[in-house]
């Protein structure tokens, strides 16, 4: 379970996070809404602790990740990020892309990660890909591939930050798929997301991110259809 409590971040004495709670179940898939510049991205950095809180709690399974003193290291294995940009190295293969991180953390080799790298990609359909270059492989499929890297740390949940808005319309689909299988499979996940109808048929919880903390939330069906505050039918309404 993941929990913040009055997060603040501030950059350069500009409020981007004023106090911000929010609670996500194991399991559960929570989406973050918003206009650009509402803190989803900062929100999501700060859980992975890429950015320094400035106030509050962060805490993962009851620990406070957020204690400065704590070694960041070991938590962010605990969570993966997955960005907009693959960010795949352009000269390693796909399966050395996924490979890095576990063989520089795990201290293993190469054919001992093989087995478990292979099952990841053959459990995203992706197994005949591995020997692949990025620039063999369409953006849909760079993006699963980056998706596996992160899946690769066995973290205990996933954050994704608008994965799918580079894609080209047609490659949203196969990575949204991802998504779901990791629902079923019960993966706990965060993401921010301009895929109103896929939220809406996902989400356990959509959260609409406004001046730098939560305005409203709820389940999608109550959040999509009625919205309690104006600011939150207005944005639904330019969005829908
Ligand atoms: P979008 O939908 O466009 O991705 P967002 O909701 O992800 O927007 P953020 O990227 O979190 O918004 O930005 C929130 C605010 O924080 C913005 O005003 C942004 O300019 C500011 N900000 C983000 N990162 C930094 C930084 N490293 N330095 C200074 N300001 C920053
Ligand atoms: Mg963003």
């Amino acid at each position: 379970k993941l929990e913040l409590r009055g997060v603040q971040k501030r950059f350069r004495g500009a409020d981007v996070l004023r106090g911000l709670d929010l609670s996500v179940d194991n399991g559960d898939m929570v989406c973050l809404i918003g206009a650009s510049g509402s803190g989803k991205s900062t929100l999501l950095r700060c859980i992975n602790l890429l950015d320094p809180i400035d106030d509050g709690e962060i805490r993962l399974d009851g620990q406070d990740i957020s204690a400065p003193e704590l070694d960041p290291q070991p938590v962010r294995q605990r969570i993966g990020l997955v960005f907009q940009s693959f960010n795949l190295f352009p000269h390693m293969t796909a399966e050395e892309n996924v490979m890095l991180a576990p063989r520089r953390i795990k201290r293993q080799g190469r054919e001992a990660l093989r087995p478990e790298i292979a099952a990841l990609f053959a459990r995203f359909g992706l197994d005949d890909r591995m020997g692949h270059y990025p620039d063999q492989l369409s953006g849909g499929q760079q993006q699963r591939v980056a998706i596996i890297r992160a899946l690769a740390m066995r973290p205990e949940i996933m954050l994704f930050d608008e994965i799918t808005s580079a894609l080209d319309p047609e490659l949203v689909g196969e990575v949204l798929d991802v998504l779901r299988q990791l629902k079923s499979e019960g993966m706990t996940m965060v993401m921010a997301t301009h895929e109103m109808s896929f939220a809406r048929e996902v989400a356990d919880k959509v959260c609409f991110l406004s001046d730098g903390h939560i305005l409203e939330q709820g389940p999608p069906a109550q959040l999509f259809e009625r919205p309690e505050h104006a600011r939150t039918a207005a944005f639904l309404r330019a969005v829908l």
